[in-house]
Protein backbone atom coordinates (compact mmCIF):
# COMPACT_ATOMS: atom_id res chain seq x y z
CA UNK A 1 0.00 0.00 0.00
CA UNK A 2 1.33 3.25 -1.15
CA UNK A 3 1.57 6.18 1.27
CA UNK A 4 1.97 8.69 -1.25
CA UNK A 5 0.25 9.46 -4.94
CA UNK A 6 2.15 8.61 -7.88
CA UNK A 7 1.12 9.20 -11.35
CA UNK A 8 3.85 7.11 -13.87
CA UNK A 9 2.22 4.19 -14.66
CA UNK A 10 5.47 2.61 -15.46
CA UNK A 11 6.09 2.38 -12.34
CA UNK A 12 6.48 -0.29 -9.95
CA UNK A 13 5.94 0.26 -5.74
CA UNK A 14 8.60 -1.56 -4.04
CA UNK A 15 7.51 -0.35 -0.57
CA UNK A 16 7.50 1.91 1.77
CA UNK A 17 10.69 2.77 3.99
CA UNK A 18 11.73 5.29 6.41
CA UNK A 19 15.08 6.45 5.36
CA UNK A 20 17.80 7.49 7.14
CA UNK A 21 16.87 11.09 7.92
CA UNK A 22 13.73 9.37 9.14
CA UNK A 23 11.20 10.52 6.47
CA UNK A 24 8.81 8.15 5.50
CA UNK A 25 9.06 7.10 1.37
CA UNK A 26 7.51 5.32 -1.59
CA UNK A 27 9.79 3.16 -3.19
CA UNK A 28 9.97 2.45 -7.32
CA UNK A 29 11.49 0.86 -9.95
CA UNK A 30 10.63 2.59 -13.47
CA UNK A 31 11.84 0.05 -15.83
CA UNK A 32 12.86 1.20 -19.34
CA UNK A 33 12.01 -1.47 -21.49
CA UNK A 34 13.88 -0.54 -24.73
CA UNK A 35 17.00 1.04 -22.91
CA UNK A 36 17.64 -0.70 -19.35
CA UNK A 37 20.29 1.79 -18.96
CA UNK A 38 16.89 4.54 -18.20
CA UNK A 39 15.53 1.78 -15.41
CA UNK A 40 15.35 4.18 -12.43
CA UNK A 41 14.41 4.49 -8.98
CA UNK A 42 12.58 6.70 -7.56
CA UNK A 43 11.85 7.36 -3.38
CA UNK A 44 8.64 9.67 -3.51
CA UNK A 45 7.95 11.80 -0.03
CA UNK A 46 4.73 12.94 0.14
CA UNK A 47 1.49 13.57 -2.69
CA UNK A 48 3.62 16.97 -4.11
CA UNK A 49 4.91 16.04 -7.76
CA UNK A 50 8.18 17.23 -7.47
CA UNK A 51 8.83 15.60 -4.21
CA UNK A 52 11.11 12.71 -5.05
CA UNK A 53 13.85 11.91 -5.61
CA UNK A 54 15.57 9.49 -8.12
CA UNK A 55 18.63 7.76 -9.79
CA UNK A 56 19.29 5.53 -13.12
CA UNK A 57 20.53 2.20 -13.39
CA UNK A 58 23.40 3.43 -15.26
CA UNK A 59 24.59 5.07 -11.92
CA UNK A 60 24.24 2.19 -9.34
CA UNK A 61 27.77 1.12 -8.51
CA UNK A 62 28.93 4.63 -7.70
CA UNK A 63 27.23 5.78 -4.25
CA UNK A 64 23.51 5.99 -4.44
CA UNK A 65 21.61 8.16 -1.82
CA UNK A 66 20.58 5.35 0.83
CA UNK A 67 16.62 4.92 -0.12
CA UNK A 68 17.46 4.76 -3.82
CA UNK A 69 20.43 1.85 -2.82
CA UNK A 70 17.29 0.17 -0.75
CA UNK A 71 14.91 0.35 -3.79
CA UNK A 72 17.85 -1.06 -6.45
CA UNK A 73 18.15 -4.17 -3.33
CA UNK A 74 14.54 -4.66 -3.66
CA UNK A 75 14.08 -4.50 -7.94
CA UNK A 76 17.12 -6.69 -7.70
CA UNK A 77 15.35 -9.59 -5.58
CA UNK A 78 12.15 -8.96 -7.39
CA UNK A 79 13.90 -9.97 -10.17
CA UNK A 80 12.87 -6.61 -11.84
CA UNK A 81 16.26 -6.01 -13.74
CA UNK A 82 16.21 -8.90 -15.76
ZN1 LIG B 1 7.78 5.55 -13.50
Amino acid sequence: MTQFKHDCPACTFLGSIVDRNERLCDLYVCVDDHDPDGTSFIARYSDEGSDYISTSLIMVGRKLPDPLAIAFTLAEGRGLLS
